[in-house]
């Protein structure tokens, strides 16, 4: 799809976990090109959405649709190949492994599902590959002058900036970021922002979970508000953030 154009589209995702309804009937769409901000309370069920649309978990109903493509149903390494990466909320980098060891895990993982069951035996043309395009988005994010030092001794700020560049390999067309910016400081938060920013300016779509609205209010073209697993709410930043609902789950959570 072109910048503007639809290209994600949940349709009324569903999940249940036994009696748990943890998404009840949530649409939104993101639009090529935009950066579009999650929110909602702890266990509004955004990580759970996340991993619906990602294919990580199988839905109880409705589908999601990467342009005109339904994606829903396929498995994650499927949906992976068809642009869609993402970080994980819990999952982090492995901290005695270099910068690009890790990037490139995740290109591995990414790109080939055999990897672990092969014993990490890889043949040595994909091996330079891999390596190679890990070094890209390395640079693509600027940490380059990092890539060889264990993944553990940089600064989380930089930490969560080597997983998005993880999460760049292969040159996705959407991102979904789970909580990037949790437990930075301001200044990393900043830097979060403007590769983020970055990102956009060169045709990125991205889709995040974050809980500081004055990070997401410079940032995000529009917000959608998620409690007790519904959608509560979506809109400019500056509409979501004077609505008076919202507040209420703020505050009143
Ligand atoms: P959020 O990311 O908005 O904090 P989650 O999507 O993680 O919320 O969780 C939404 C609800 O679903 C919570 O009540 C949570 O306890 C529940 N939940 C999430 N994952 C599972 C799971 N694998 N099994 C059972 N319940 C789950
Ligand atoms: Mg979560």
């Amino acid at each position: 799809p072109r910048r503007g154009e639809p290209l994600l589209r949940v349709d009324g995702i569903r999940k249940e976990f036994g009696g748990l309804v943890a998404v009840k009937n949530v649409s939104f769409e993101v639009a090529a090109g935009e950066i579009v901000g999650l929110i909602g309370p702890n266990g509004a069920g955004k990580s759970t959405t996340f991993n619906l649309i990602s294919g990580e978990l199988p839905r109880t109903d409705g589908n999601v649709y990467l342009g005109a493509e339904k994606i829903s149903g396929l498995r994650p390494s499927r949906i992976a190949r068809r642009g869609l990466s993402r970080t994980f909320q819990h999952v982090k980098l492995i901290p005695g492994m270099t910068v690009i060891e890790n990037v490139m895990l995740g290109a591995y993982l990414r790109t080939n599902e055999g990897f672990f069951s092969a014993g990490f035996r890889l043949n040595r043309t994909m091996e330079k590959r891999v390596a190679a395009e890990a070094a890209r988005q390395l640079k693509r994010v600027g940490l380059e002058e990092s890539m060889h030092v264990p993944a553990g001794s940089l600064p989380l700020g930089k930490q969560r900036i080597v997983e998005i560049a993880r999460a760049l390999c292969s040159d996705p067309i959407l991102l979904l970021l789970d909580e990037p910016a949790a437990g930075l400081r301001y200044k990393e938060k900043q830097e979060l922002a403007r590769l983020l920013e970055q990102l956009r300016s060169e045709g990125m779509t991205v889709l995040i979970v974050e809980h500081d609205m004055e990070f997401l209010m410079n940032l995000v073209d529009r917000i959608v508000v998620m409690e007790f697993g519904k959608k509560l709410a979506e809109g400019l930043p500056h509409e979501i953030r004077s609505n008076p609902e919202v507040l209420e789950a703020y505050l009143g959570g």
